[in-house]
């Protein structure tokens, strides 16, 4: 039998009102040792979605010892988040009083929970699904409206339900093939011409499409690391206030203010970035901007996204061709800045660059910044509430099953092997069950359930 547990369910921050959650067995029994009603309350017979007013505090000899006002609210497992019994208490937020309720819970008989151990329960009583489950923790970690719209498409289900459907249609494969050489005796319809065919390419497809929408969709769930790089006063900090929308790094006019990085967290378009504003790149022997340019080059390496910024109105610079060429093309964006001072746009000959005009000062051209990121992050089209695959493992998984598939389709053109295909296609059902967690081993749920907050 499991044992109980609780946590704070809220923010670990000052809220208008915070959420101690215990679940299990012993549920109701722990509420009543720290709560107490100001109305009467059957104890023994409350039945789920109630809620009562009342004391929450600490189980002494002498009776409560009051902490806070607060409202329990009860679930009846199994129709409850966890699939158990689940006590709420709602007090007032604040760590520290929280942290008393949850002691007081604790001293009562439950157990700490663990890292996302609420969420585990649920989808150890099916509540949810494996890819549900891991949509519960994007839900909690989303940083965007488009992020988080997302994550409820995958919480109602749409990538279960997308894979479950080429799944089936794999299975069904599987079992006439089966039947077909396993049973010769028993009359089954031979597969049609290119019934085999049809079935797996439809399936390699409908993966296919999720495998390449993948990138888009992780950029949009889990943001983008991008680098600002360029010479000192092309603009740098002031492009980084403007997409942040306030001054966060000291904006001077001054070249080689910005010594060390910053890095602040911004939108762009349907992007979240994490933008790091590098000193300027440039050859120096002084020592502290010399820290900062490799702190530059080590920025742009890492980043999924660079911003070479160069000053319009001053043109390419010798400086500027040896920043160019330490960027890779197919994630850079350059960015002529201050088109404000300049009458016609300039043009960097060289290659082939995705370039854009913009001005920190007005706010011109940062749309076309937008639209230039999402097409080197590929989330132009992304579509909130559709299938996707939200994380690494579940990528892994779709391409697992793909290669199987593909790997079938070669069994079959060079002549059908109903072995050969029977072996690749239990591999691909295997895989996409691994997807949604149905039949997942315990290495993958662990993986899953260790990245959650406690408490959820
Ligand atoms: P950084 O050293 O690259 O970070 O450059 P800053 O953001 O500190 O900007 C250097 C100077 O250029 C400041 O005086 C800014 O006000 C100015 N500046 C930045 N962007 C623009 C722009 O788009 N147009 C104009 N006219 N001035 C700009």
């Amino acid at each position: 039998m499991p044992d109980t547990i609780a946590a704070i369910a809220t923010a670990n921050a000052p809220g208008g009102i915070g959420i101690v959650r215990v679940s299990g067995p012993e549920a109701f029994g722990i509420a009543r040792r720290v709560f107490r009603p100001k109305n009467r309350l059957d104890w023994e017979g409350v039945r789920g979605y109630r809620m009562a007013y009342g004391i929450i505090g600490i189980e002494r000899d002498s009776g409560l010892e009051e902490i806070d006002e607060a409202v329990c609210l009860f679930f009846r497992g199994p129709g409850s988040y966890t699939g158990e019994d689940v006590a709420e208490f709602q007090c007032h937020g604040g760590p520290l009083l929280l942290q008393e309720v949850l002691q007081a819970a604790l001293d009562a008989g439950a157990r700490m929970a663990g890292p996302g151990e609420f969420t585990r329960r649920a989808w150890l009583h099916g509540r949810i699904g494996l890819s549900q489950a891991e949509a519960v923790m994007r839900l909690i970690n989303a940083q965007s409206e488009q992020a988080l719209r997302a994550a409820h498409g995958a919480l109602g289900g749409a990538l279960a339900a997308r894979i479950a459907g080429v799944r089936e249609g794999l299975i069904a494969l599987a079992a006439h093939i089966g039947a077909w050489t396993d049973y010769p005796e028993e009359d089954i319809d031979p597969l049609r011409d290119g019934e085999a065919e049809t079935v797996l390419k439809e399936a390699e497809g409908a993966l296919a499409g999720l495998i390449e929408r993948s990138k888009g969709a992780q950029a949009v769930l889990e943001g983008v690391s991008a680098a600002l790089v360029g010479r000192p006063n092309v603009g740098k900090s002031s492009l980084l206030n403007r997409m942040a929308g306030y001054e966060r790094a000291i904006v001077t006019a001054l070249p080689g203010t910005t010594r060390d990085t910053v890095t602040e967290t911004v939108r762009l378009g349907n992007l979240t970035l994490r933008l790091t504003d590098t000193a300027g790149l440039r050859e120096t022997e002084h020592p502290v901007e010399k820290a900062g340019v490799e702190r530059s080059v080590a920025a742009m390496r890492g980043a999924d996204l660079v911003l070479a910024v160069l000053d319009a109105s001053e043109g390419v610079t010798a400086e500027d061709e040896a920043l160019l060429a330490q960027c890779d093309p197919d994630r850079t964006i350059v960015v002529w800045n201050k088109v404000d001072l300049v009458d016609s746009p300039r043009r960097y000959a060289q290659g082939n660059w995705r370039a854009v005009h913009t001005s920190a000062v007005t706010g011109d051209g940062l749309d076309d910044l937008a639209r230039a990121a999402e097409g080197i992050c590929q989330t132009a089209g992304f579509v909130p509430g559709e299938a996707m695959l939200a994380t690494q493992r579940q990528a892994q998984c779709a391409v697992e099953a793909q290669a199987a598939l593909r790997e079938a389709l070669c069994a079959l053109a060079q002549g059908f092997a109903p072995d050969a295909v029977s072996v690749c296609l239990e591999d691909a059902v295997q895989a996409l069950f691994s997807l949604t967690g149905e039949r997942a081993g315990d290495a993958v749920v662990e993986e899953v359930f260790r990245a959650f907050c406690v408490g959820k």
